[in-house]
């Protein structure tokens, strides 16, 4: 069989777009290595969703799926192993092989480790990636935030539920997110900012125990925490599946033009993985709409 669209990954990105060829009535298969939703499936709360503030990523994830069962879309626990650029293109899972006329690349990203002496030693014995599944760990306890953007400070202020105290921690000289959230973490009293300031290594014994750092005149201390959360942003990932096929930036993000075509005509990307997405789930939705009908004009044009 010969699908209209392959879909890699079932985040955001890829269940709307999905959900769009469901509706059209357009073959379409959905892959998904681990967890159906993505990054959904970890927003506990999600403030920004027009028109439904405070819903929560499980709440829409177990929507889209009701209605993708509706248009009787499919979704393969599969891992896409590579693309090949044929006509149709084949994609290589670790349950087979498939064809489509159009492919659009939905992996999202990888949040970006720390990369200082002893940070590898500590993953997972103190240095987490997720507050909201790990934060409840560090009850009463000394927590540092390393990044300020406003997931970074959205977790710092939820992480204030459970630590004693919260530091953020921001290499560059001011705090990256704005508004009200930057205005909420600078007058929570149990939350202390240090702009201007690196991480420079991670100790302890057992467990992570202290951080060392250095300010912007090179004056090197250390901080005693019980936990460091890092939210630096992500790294896209499944950006080598699809070869010289597509450019990727320097981040390893996919370069696509305005309709999220690629380089390959017919090879689109949606939401986190590609250049310049602002990284939130309401725009992964829009792009699995988008990337579904440019996939449409390309199938109607190889007509
Ligand atoms: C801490 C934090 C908090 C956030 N809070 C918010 C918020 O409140 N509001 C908001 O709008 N956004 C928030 N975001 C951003 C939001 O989570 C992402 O922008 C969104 O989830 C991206 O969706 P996506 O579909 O591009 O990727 P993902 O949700 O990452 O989904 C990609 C999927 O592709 C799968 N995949 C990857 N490679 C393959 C492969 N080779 N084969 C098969 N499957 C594959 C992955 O397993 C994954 O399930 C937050 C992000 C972080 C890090």
């Amino acid at each position: 069989m010969v699908y209209d669209i392959l879909v890699v990954g079932s985040g955001s990105a890829g269940l709307a777009t999905g959900l769009a060829a469901g509706r059209r009535g357009l073959d379409v298969m959905l892959f998904e290595k681990e967890s159906i939703g993505g990054e959904l499936v970890n927003r506990h709360t999600i403030e920004n969703f027009p028109g439904i503030p405070g819903t929560t990523g499980p709440v829409l994830r177990s929507t889209i799926i009701e209605q993708l069962e509706e248009d009787t879309v499919p979704i393969t626990l599969a891992t896409v192993e590579e693309i090949h650029d044929e006509e149709p293109f084949r994609l290589v899972t670790d349950s087979g092989e498939y064809h489509g006329r159009t492919v659009v690349i939905a992996g999202g990203g990888r949040p970006r480790k720390l990369d200082v002496p002893g940070a590898e030693e500590y993953d997972g014995r103190g240095i987490f990636y997720c507050a909201k599944c790990d934060g409840p760990l560090y009850a009463e306890e000394i927590v540092a935030v390393s990044g300020s953007d406003e997931w970074a400070l959205a977790d710092a202020l939820y992480l204030t539920k459970y630590a004693s105290k919260v530091i953020v921690i921001e290499e560059g000289d001011r705090l990256i997110a704005g508004g009200s959230l930057r205005e909420r973490v600078d007058a929570h009293p149990d939350i202390g900012t240090k702009t201007g300031t690196e991480i420079r290594a991670v100790e302890g014994d057992d467990l992570l125990q202290r951080l060392t750092l250095v300010d912007a005149d090179g004056n090197e201390r250390s901080e005693r925490v019980g936990g460091l959360y890092v939210q630096q942003g992500i790294e896209p990932r499944g950006t080598s599946l699809a070869g010289k096929m597509v450019t990727t930036t320097d981040c390893g993000a996919i370069v696509v033009d305005q309709a999220l075509e690629t380089d390959r005509d017919g090879l689109f990307a949606a939401g986190d993985i590609r250049q310049h997405s602002s990284r939130t789930i309401p725009a992964a939705i829009g792009d699995g709409i988008t990337a579904c009908q440019s996939a449409v004009r390309r199938l109607e044009a190889n007509e």
